[in-house]
């Protein structure tokens, strides 16, 4: 009763036609008359209709499944035939028929047929509040399968090159972000914080590892609502040791169009299914990214007339602009060091810059990665946490990394449901993680 002998999806590629097969699944459409009843029903590989005639089933057998609401669960048995005009070119003559999970007549599913059927990404509150439902229409399991793969790329990506995997904690005293976007956790009478990064962590191992990486959430209180901030997101991370921005800047080149790659191994179909253009996404695989310097972006925003100075940080609004005509993903180095957080190595060329980057994606998506090289003498971190007006005093293990052995060494963060919606092209990052946080909602 409990495994599984076949999947819709195998039926579907013609792997059982002329067979007898065993369905398990749940009901995601029906219709039909008093003799015959058509069930679309769905597993985690497909849809497939299946066709009951009270003839071969038999009266209290045909009532039941007649009965049967939109996900209720039943296992089918039936013959599979190949028919051009049933969608996907299979349907199963159900022979046998049990109900496993009812649906209440009184209490039927919320979400519509048609609301399933064309669900788009444009979720109403009322889908948002239904969100342990919604997962089940065909947009989101694609979504889930699509972000699947991205995390398997990420592993896969780091331990072929022979990349440790690391972890860090979610409770930390001081902020690598800055403060604005810390969340406060009550600590037995202490203030903690929820981490943004496992950055300053990872940099302590790095003496001991050498190459590492991680994937686990970061938490941001990104108070203004965008349709690219989560309060908790997922973030694949790396630190490396003996490299500087432009080894730093190959991994997450590398990293990115492995993703992509990936992505068209493994998910060309759901990518397909959410509307992405598919060779977009062998461009992002194939082609090489462009550097571009800070400077460089801010005369060419001020040539199209965007209001920006010397010395900003790039907002997404800014982004939006210069990565609208972009190709591919493009980075962005040499922001200016009074733009930068303390941890960003001061180029030796021009002090005015700082040694990092972020990778822009195109089609106005704007950031998937920060990055660059650290800070790594004692000297010049004392340097810049004083010049920042930043207590050395939580930081004190982090100057302990310099202190002893300090070596050039870099990272950088990607954040998974960025890199999700772009390759996926959805129009709002809660579409690719299942259950969104943001600053409004925390239910279901
Ligand atoms: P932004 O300016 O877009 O808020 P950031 O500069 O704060 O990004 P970093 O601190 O460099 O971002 O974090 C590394 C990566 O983590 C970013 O490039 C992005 O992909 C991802 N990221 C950052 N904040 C969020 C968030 N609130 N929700 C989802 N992903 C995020
Ligand atoms: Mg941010």
């Amino acid at each position: 009763m409990m495994q599984k002998s076949h999947w819709i999806g195998e039926v579907q590629s013609g792997m059982h036609d002329g067979k007898e097969v065993e369905l398990k699944g749940w009901v995601h459409r029906t219709r039909g008359s008093n003799k015959i009843h058509f069930i679309v029903l769905r597993d985690s590989t497909g849809t497939i209709q299946c066709v009951a005639k009270r003839d071969a089933l038999g009266d209290d057998s045909f009532e039941d499944l007649k009965s049967s609401l939109i996900e209720t669960s039943i296992i089918l048995k039936g013959m599979v035939n190949v028919d051009e005009r049933a969608p996907g070119g299979h349907e199963i003559i159900v022979s046998s028929a049990e109900v496993v999970g009812p649906v209440n007549p009184e209490k039927p599913f919320p979400i519509t047929e048609s609301a399933m059927e064309n669900a788009d990404g444009g979720e109403t509150e009322f889908l948002l509040d239904n969100r342990h439902l919604y997962l089940r229409t065909g947009r989101m399991t694609n979504m889930l399968k699509i972000r699947s793969s991205v995390f398997g790329a990420v592993h896969s990506y780091f331990r072929e090159r022979e990349f440790t995997e690391y972890h860090a904690p979610s409770f930390v005293a001081g902020a690598v972000e800055g403060g604005s976007t810390l969340f406060e956790v009550p600590y037995f009478g202490r203030k903690v914080y929820l981490t943004q990064s496992w950055q300053l962590y990872a940099e302590a191992a790095m003496p001991a590892l050498e190459r590492l990486y991680t994937v686990a959430p970061s938490f941001r209180a990104e108070k203004s609502r965008t349709r690219r901030h989560l309060t908790e997101f997922w973030h694949a991370e790396m630190e490396i040791a003996w490299a500087g921005n432009a080894e730093v800047m190959e991994h997450g080149e590398g990293l990115v169009r492995h993703i992509a790659r990936t992505l068209l191994d493994e998910r060309s179909d759901e990518l397909a299914s959410v509307g992405r253009d598919l060779d977009l996404v062998a461009r992002y695989a194939d082609s090489p990214y462009p550097r571009m310097r800070y400077d460089e972006a801010v005369e060419t925003l001020q040539g199209l007339g965007v209001d920006i100075e010397w010395g900003q940080d790039l907002d997404y609004s800014k982004e939006k602009v210069l990565t609208q005509d972009f190709e591919v993903p493009h980075f962005l180095t040499h922001y200016p060091r009074i733009a930068k957080p303390f941890y960003h190595r001061p180029d030796p060329d021009d002090e005015k810059y700082v040694l990092c980057h972020d990778l822009l994606a195109p089609e106005g998506y704007g950031e998937i990665i920060g990055g660059g090289e650290r800070t790594w003498s004692e000297k010049e971190i004392l340097e810049r946490i004083d010049e920042e007006g930043t207590p050395r005093e939580p930081y004190e293990f982090y100057i302990d990394v310099r202190r002893y052995g300090g070596v050039p060494h870099g990272g950088f963060g990607l954040g998974i449901e960025r890199v999700c919606s772009w390759l996926s092209g959805a129009d709002h990052i809660r579409e690719v993680i299942p259950f969104p946080r943001d600053s409004r909602r925390v239910t279901p």
